[in-house]
């Protein structure tokens, strides 16, 4: 899928990959051991609650199937977000006005969270202020003001509206017709900060077993993870693999559904010109379904994500897509091409709301971030430790929200929801 040649970290080729300094390979997993937490996945989640646990002295092995940041969270558009995938009104619907405000402040402390973990362990990850959200149509308009009055009704959240001329000196676009900003938010070098989150943990005194894929679960009093070399006995579980872990707990495969989606990198443009292009260097995205997203990076390439795939296919003409896509934001751009280009896949749950919560006493789980999870992921990992330590509050409150299967079970979830989504996709191009 991409142009350049394989990281020499065996992570999938991206722009990501090629501008970390590496963390030293962590071994597998070799024959038995014991732990306090066993956690399945290193990506934010993982590393996250990792992190909080052995700060507070418990003993942590982590069971990572690839390498550190892998999955999502090393491949991301890096966008900081408050919030959820689901939106604010439909947590509302589901948990009532006086939880969805705990919910809701609760995520803004996932971005607060990635701050202080930047500052406290010295992690350099790129990061920059502000993000703004952008409107196409008219409607868009409708949708965005309506938003902004509700976050600063309901939830004391100001956002800064943005008519086209006030837009349009930060924003290079004939595109857009206008945008909320939002200075809290930012942006980040996802991986930068995944390899970060990991040696501070490795600091910490975590165990990390790199190329240690999990293979299955024994549940029970002291449960079990068994990878093909080792066994890890703990008293408790905590399963942070997202999209792409399956087998291990049926009940919570069904509640997701893995979603392919891709960013683009340009090479480097001339200085003059990445400025010239977002000249405040927020991360900008747009409010259509299948929405583009895209930023500067620190050493000025244009980073372009968006096109989704729900049948866990690559897009046959996936680069001339997102060109086309990018040259519609920015036609100054002309022809120009991605030096990279790469995909990952997110964990969508039916209703797009976080999946958070424990199956039986001593296993949690977190999944169903719906491609809205760079901060959210972070504090996730807060709140497990949390209810892990006994303080389950906040466990409690995100266990409320109740999920329900795909449809169709594994082979037909995937038809139906093409079909869903393409009906999202012509209300994108014809409303
Ligand atoms: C292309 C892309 C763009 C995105 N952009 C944004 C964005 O701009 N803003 C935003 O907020 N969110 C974004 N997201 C979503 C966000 O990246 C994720 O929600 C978040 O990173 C999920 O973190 P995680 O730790 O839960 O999962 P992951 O980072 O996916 O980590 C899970 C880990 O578990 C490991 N694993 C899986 N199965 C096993 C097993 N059996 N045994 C052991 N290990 C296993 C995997 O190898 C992986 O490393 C994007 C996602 C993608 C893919």
């Amino acid at each position: 899928m991409t142009t350049t040649s394989s990281s020499a970290l065996s992570y999938p080729p991206s722009w990501y990959a090629a501008s970390v300094e590496p963390l030293p390979p962590q071994p597998a997993l070799e024959g038995d051991t014991e732990a306090d937490i066993c956690i399945l996945g290193a990506g934010y989640t993982g590393l996250s609650a990792a992190l909080e646990l052995a700060e507070a002295g418990y003993r942590v092995v982590v069971l990572e199937a690839e390498r550190v940041g892998w999955g999502a969270s090393g491949r991301n558009g890096g966008q900081i977000l408050f919030g959820y995938g689901c939106g604010e009104s439909k947590i509302e619907n589901l948990l009532g006005r006086d939880d969805a405000r705990k919910l809701f402040d609760w995520s803004c402390e996932g971005i607060d969270l990635i701050r202080e973990r930047r500052e406290r362990y010295g992690i350099d990850c790129d990061w920059r202020d502000g993000h703004c959200t952008v409107a196409i149509k008219p409607r868009h308009i409708d949708e965005l003001s309506a938003w902004r009055d509700e976050l600063a009704a309901k939830y004391d959240y100001p956002l800064e509206w943005w008519d086209r001329d006030t837009l349009r000196a930060q924003l290079d676009s004939p595109r857009y017709l206008g945008g909320l900003y939002d200075q809290r938010s930012g942006h980040l070098h996802p991986l930068k900060y995944a390899l970060g989150l990991a040696h501070a943990a490795l600091n910490a005194g975590v165990c990390i077993h790199e190329r240690s894929r999990v293979l299955r679960m024994t549940r029970g009093d002291a449960p079990v993870l068994h990878t093909a070399n080792g066994r890890v006995r703990c008293k408790t579980v905590i399963l942070a693999g997202n999209a792409l872990v399956h087998g291990v707990a049926p009940e919570l495969d069904r509640k997701i559904m893995p979603v392919g989606t891709y960013i683009g990198a340009t090479a480097p443009l001339p200085p003059t010109l990445a400025q010239s292009l977002i000249r405040n260097g927020m991360a900008v995205a747009d409010t259509n379904w299948a929405l583009d997203y895209f930023r500067l990076s620190a050493d000025g390439r244009l980073l372009f994500g968006g096109r989704a795939s729900y049948s866990n296919l690559t897009p046959p003409n996936l680069r001339s897509i997102m060109r086309h896509r990018m040259r519609k934001v920015f036609p100054q751009l002309g022809d120009l091409d991605f030096e990279y280009l790469w995909g990952g896949v997110i964990d969508i749950s039916l209703n797009r709301a976080p999946h958070w919560g424990r199956i039986g006493p001593n296993v949690y789980f977190a999944q169903g971030f719906s491609g809205h999870g760079v901060a959210a992921t972070n504090l996730a990992g807060r709140v497990l430790a949390e209810a892990i330590r006994g303080q389950h509050e906040r466990l409690d409150v995100y266990e409320r929200i109740r999920h329900r299967d795909f449809p169709g079970g594994r082979s037909l979830r995937t038809p139906l929801l093409v079909a869903a989504m393409s009906w999202y996709k012509l209300r994108d191009a014809w409303w």
